[in-house]
C-alpha cells in the first residue's frame, strides 16, 4: 500500500518529559519520498496566493518552512527562541504548561503589507504560532496560512488559531 505522510513519521512516547508522546519527524525528514510529500502537501493550498514570506518556526519549521520557500520562491524568515537572533528584535511572549516562553524575529524581517505564510511541524496548544502571529502582525504583515504537518485537534490549537481568524492547514493528526 502506498505510504502516507503519517507512515514516516515516529511516535517517542515519554520525551521529552514522562507522558508526553513527542511525534518524531526526523523519520519524515530523512526520507527522501517522505519529505517531498510532506513539503507538497503544505504548500499546495497557497500556490497562486501572492505570498511574500515564509516564516518558519524554531527549529523544525526552518527545515519545512525553507523547503516551501524555495518551492513557492518567496524568501523565508525565522522566528527563533529568545536570544539566538543577532539583529534588533521584537519579542512576544507566550505560556506553556510550566512557566513562559518568548520568541522573537528580526524588526526588519518583514514589511507592512507583506502575505505571510507561517510554517510549523506540529500544533498543539498553538502557543508558539499564535504568538508568531503576533510577532508578523506587529510589523505589519498579513498572515494568510498557518501550515503544520501535525495537528493536535484536542490540545486545542486549531481552535484558538481559527477564533483568531486564521485557517489551519494540517497533513495529519
Ligand atoms: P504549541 O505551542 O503547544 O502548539 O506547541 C508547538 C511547538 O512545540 C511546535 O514547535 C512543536 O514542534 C513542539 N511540540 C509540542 N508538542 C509536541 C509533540 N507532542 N511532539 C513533537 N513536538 C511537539
Amino acid at each position: 500500500m502506498t505510504k502516507t505522510v503519517k507512515d514516516y513519521i515516529r511516535s517517542i512516547v515519554d520525551f521529552p518529559h514522562e507522558g508526553i508522546i513527542f511525534r518524531d519527524v526526523t523519520t519524515l525528514f530523512a526520507d527522501a519520498r517522505g519529505f517531498r510529500m510532506a513539503v507538497d502537501q503544505l504548500l499546495t493550498p497557497y500556490t497562486g496566493m501572492n505570498i511574500d514570506k515564509v516564516v518558519g518556526l524554531e527549529a523544525r519549521g526552518f527545515i519545512l518552512g525553507g523547503a516551501v520557500a524555495h518551492q513557492l520562491s518567496t524568501g523565508f524568515v525565522p522566528i527563533r527562541k529568545k536570544g539566538k537572533l543577532p539583529g534588533a528584535v521584537i519579542s512576544e511572549a507566550y505560556t506553556l504548561e510550566y512557566g513562559e516562553a518568548v520568541v522573537e524575529i528580526h524588526d526588519d524581517a518583514l514589511k507592512p503589507g507583506e502575505r505571510v505564510l507561517i510554517v510549523d511541524d506540529l500544533l498543539a496548544t498553538g502557543g508558539t504560532a499564535a504568538a508568531g502571529i503576533t510577532l508578523c502582525e506587529r510589523l505589519g504583515a498579513k498572515v494568510v496560512g498557518c501550515a503544520f504537518v501535525i495537528d493536535l485537534p484536542a490540545l486545542g490549537g486549531r481552535e484558538l488559531l481559527e477564533s483568531l481568524g486564521h485557517e489551519v492547514h494540517a497533513l495529519t493528526s
